[in-house]
């Protein structure tokens, strides 16, 4: 069983001053739990546990209008955010910085077709697509826009596709999005660049909400072009290679503006994940040197350097093969997927 989480907006405007509200009573737990936090480890040198803050907050729920497991869900991931980014504070959530959030478990709502009731609200969405099973957790949660959404994480069963023995190598790029080792190119919109007039207008003209819808459409653009490649790359291939690339290392160089426009990371957890859910073999390979290698003799011949970059093809000196420059970097990291570098 595999879970999937499905986003729906909700749809009415008086929903929403409501569900702002219920934000406000979430952001007091969360800050009610790193005051506590703060406290515990002046006094005694350690953290609250998931279940210390749990007991300590046990009675404020009906208080605060929201359902008991709503609270324990923000001191589960108050507690589990800690942990992870090995903090003893984290931000304060604050009305003016802080996106609404409010979790909730499967127990604590009910949906029928397109309303789900939550401690006695209901709130109406857009029922894109049907929910096919029961909703183990979820959130309803707002975006930059001040749109509301919710989302309900889901069990689903896995699906198996007939296996086709079919491997392949990715190349991640700047212009291109992913180069395959069989020579097939995903190209990428160049949305900085696209909407950079428009953002540079806006910002002039000091339109604060223009800014972030514009940033918004970047993203979401961004996000849909990811799904649509990984999709089709799982489909298609049973063992997928893709390089180790760093968009930290690149950031720090000139071309600091195209590498966050890749989105690399974003779309290596996303091809990730579906991998799994179709049990699809993917590894992530050290692609150092994948660039000036040879994928035929295995001599370094290529073109080094970041000013290299611009060399698209060029011929192996040694065995005089011609490459495109990324379809062979592709074909050495699936090479060196196989041999395990
Ligand atoms: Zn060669």
């Amino acid at each position: 069983m595999n879970l999937t989480t499905l986003q729906y907006r909700i749809k009415d405007s008086t929903a929403s001053k409501k569900l702002v509200v219920l934000g406000y009573s979430c952001n007091f737990v969360w800050n009610y739990c790193n005051q506590v936090n703060q406290e515990s480890w002046k006094k005694f040198g350690k953290p609250l546990s998931a279940f210390d803050l749990n007991k300590l907050t046990a009675s404020c729920a009906k208080e605060l209008g929201l359902h008991s497991q709503t609270v324990q869900a923000v001191c589960e991931e108050y507690a589990k955010s800690c942990k992870q980014h090995k903090k003893r504070k984290l931000n304060w959530r604050s009305r003016k910085k802080s996106l609404g959030w409010i979790p909730f478990k499967g127990v604590g709502v009910k949906v029928s077709s397109d309303t789900v009731s939550y401690n006695g609200h209901k709130f109406r969405f857009w029922l894109s697509r049907s929910i096919a099973s029961k909703v183990r957790f979820g959130s309803f949660c707002q975006d930059s826009k001040g749109n509301w959404f919710v989302n309900f994480v889901i069990e689903q069963a896995e699906i198996v596709r007939e296996k086709n023995g079919r491997q392949v190598g990715i190349d991640l790029g700047l212009k291109t999005l992913a180069t395959l080792s069989d020579g097939v190119e995903f190209n990428r919109e160049n949305l900085t660049k696209k909407y950079e007039l428009k953002l540079a207008v806006a910002q002039r003209a000091n339109k604060k909400k223009r800014v972030t819808a514009i940033h918004a459409k970047i993203k979401n653009k961004r996000k849909d072009w990811n799904h649509k490649i990984s999709t089709a790359i799982v489909n298609e291939y049973d063992k997928i290679a893709v390089g180790n690339v760093s968009s930290l290392k690149l950031k720090k160089t000139r071309m600091a503006k195209s590498v966050s426009d890749a989105g690399w990371s974003d779309f290596k957890v996303m091809l990730g994940f579906k991998a799994v859910r179709l049990g699809v073999e993917m590894k992530e390979v050290n692609e150092s040197f994948s660039t000036v290698t040879c994928s035929t003799c295995l001599q370094r011949t290529g073109p080094s350097g970041l000013s290299a970059l611009g060399v698209r093809d060029w011929v192996c000196s040694c065995c005089g093969t011609s490459h495109l420059r990324d379809v062979n970097a592709a074909k050495n990291i699936l090479q060196f997927s196989v041999r395990g570098i």
